[in-house]
């Protein structure tokens, strides 16, 4: 019998508000200069208060109703204490026994695999707290220096039932809480910049007791999420089949080797001396009767952009490939484009509405983005616009130009902006299917490839292409294959 991987996640996310947690600082995580925007507040003078923000507060409660967790009617803030030299009061304001919000779920809805996309992850509690500063240390290994400017940022926590079983599921659960972040405009969550940071703790067992617990920390990308959890499932099974014992502990990741490896042995569980937070009240986050309670949740619902899992299941209404769908719905502005592009084709039927749609795709997510790479071109500077660019889609699709013909006019509507017609008209694009025009062509690339028209005559037809691709490039891609075809097979018989 194999071994089960058991894992749970553990993720911080720096809100995006524009003052700290419990001070007016601002909240700015890419201030380049050491302990700029600090205070006594957040520095822990003695005397001084701290004042709740009240935006930090909704952000997490948007978070939470967002994932379908409870969001208790009262709720409070404690003191976690610890000593570290990045932490200034010696405690973190944190959450204990009354987060904002408990229980939810989060399914893997980025999944390509549509049955995968509907699995869920439940989620034991997502609270606030505040975040530390950082320690910079000198190369020379002789000196350490302390930056507080995040000392103070406002920081959700998130954290996960022990209910996934691979790295996979793992990446999967983060990217899509990435992402929900960014639709609810509560957080930038990059990992790379530590706007977001996971942690995991994976156990193996073959029965339902849960095997001793590991932690992995500091991943700082989706890949390493995935490869450090495969791993360690593999790194235990390995001790496990020899009849060793899996040791209790905090491992750190080697980017280098790509192995995790020990950082410190796991004493007894901490004690932090959790007590509630004297200089905060109590607070009441929601009323059972009106104008009483600091939010008012069917407002914040009612505020809520549409969620991705339910922008996704809209797409793959329209588009049935689950890559397509979350392709989209991972770029907002292209996003926005698709679904300016495909009003266009509403008298369309259904079942050529499908393969249009997926044209407009096509050339939307290959064609277009490729050549707004490679002119560095932003979506705010594109001269094309949802109106041309769906005419351009309606010619290709009615095989009015060739597609070869079709990069090209895109390529001037990108750069040049303009109606798709007129470009074709001017460069003489139009498809050429008549055979009086296509005819001595024919001929002049048979007269051209003796050899090959020959190989054709004696039975290799596999030729036929290479012949009809001289003939296209000889007329810019305006030549329609289908007839060039049957006037080959013709003059070759
Ligand atoms: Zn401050």
């Amino acid at each position: 019998m194999e071994f089960k991987p058991t894992i749970g996640l553990e993720v911080h996310a720096e809100l995006k508000t524009k003052t700290k947690m419990f001070c007016d600082c601002l909240n700015n995580p890419e201030e380049k200069i050491a302990n700029t925007n600090i205070c006594p507040i957040c520095l822990a003078h003695p005397g001084t208060l701290p004042v709740i923000n009240k935006k930090a507060l909704g952000q997490v409660i948007t978070v939470g109703l967002a994932l379908n967790s409870e969001i208790p009617e009262y709720s409070k803030f404690d003191r976690k204490n610890y000593f570290y030299p990045d932490l200034p009061k010696g405690y973190q304001i944190s959450q204990y026994d009354m987060p904002l919000c408990k229980g939810g779920e989060l399914s893997l809805f980025l999944s390509n695999d549509l049955e995968e996309a509907k699995e869920k992850i439940e989620i034991t509690r997502v609270h606030l707290e505040e975040d530390t500063g950082k320690l910079i240390h000198a190369a020379n290994g002789e000196s350490t220096l302390i930056d507080f400017n995040r000392a103070g940022v406002p920081l959700m926590e998130l954290v996960t039932e022990p209910v996934i079983h691979s790295g996979k599921e793992a990446r999967l659960f983060a990217q899509g809480l990435q992402l929900l972040l960014r639709i609810l405009g509560v957080s930038e969550a990059n990992m790379d910049r530590g706007q977001m940071r996971c942690e995991v703790n994976i156990s193996l067992s073959k029965d339902k007791k849960l095997g001793t617990k590991v932690e992995i920390k500091n991943l700082n990308s989706f890949r390493v999420v995935e490869k450090s959890i495969d791993f360690e499932i593999q790194r235990q099974t390995e001790v496990l089949e020899k009849g060793e014992k899996v040791i209790q502990e905090t491992r750190g990741w080697d980017a280098g080797k790509e192995i995790t490896y020990s950082q410190r042995l796991k004493e007894e569980a901490k004690d932090y001396r959790y007590f509630p937070e004297p200089d905060l009240p109590r607070l009441h986050i929601h009323p059972k009767e009106e104008s009483d309670g600091l939010f008012n949740l069917e407002e914040i619902e009612k505020q809520t952009p549409e969620l991705p899992w339910k922008k996704k299941e809209r797409v793959m209404e329209l588009c049935s490939f689950s890559e397509n769908a979350n392709l989209l719905i991972q770029d907002e502005k292209l996003m926005n484009f698709f679904e300016e592009v495909i009003k266009k084709f509403n008298d369309i039927d259904i079942k050529n509405k499908e393969k249009i749609i997926n044209l407009t795709f096509n050339y939307l997510a290959s064609d277009l983005k490729g050549l707004m790479e490679s002119g560095s071109i932003v979506w705010g500077q594109l001269k094309i616009t949802p109106q041309s660019f769906s005419k351009l889609i309606f010619l290709l699709f009615n095989d009015k130009i060739s597609s070869r013909a079709g990069k090209d006019v895109l390529a001037e509507m990108v750069k040049e902006g303009g109606d798709p017609e007129e470009i074709i008209k001017s460069k003489g694009l139009e498809k050429i299917s008549d055979g009086s025009q296509l005819d001595p062509i024919v001929s002049e690339i048979i007269k051209n490839n003796p050899k090959i028209a020959e190989d054709y005559k004696k039975g290799k037809e596999n030729v036929l292409q290479f012949l009809i691709g001289q003939a296209m490039a000889k007329t810019r891609g305006a030549a329609d294959p289908k007839s060039l075809e049957k006037l080959f097979k013709k003059q070759l018989s």
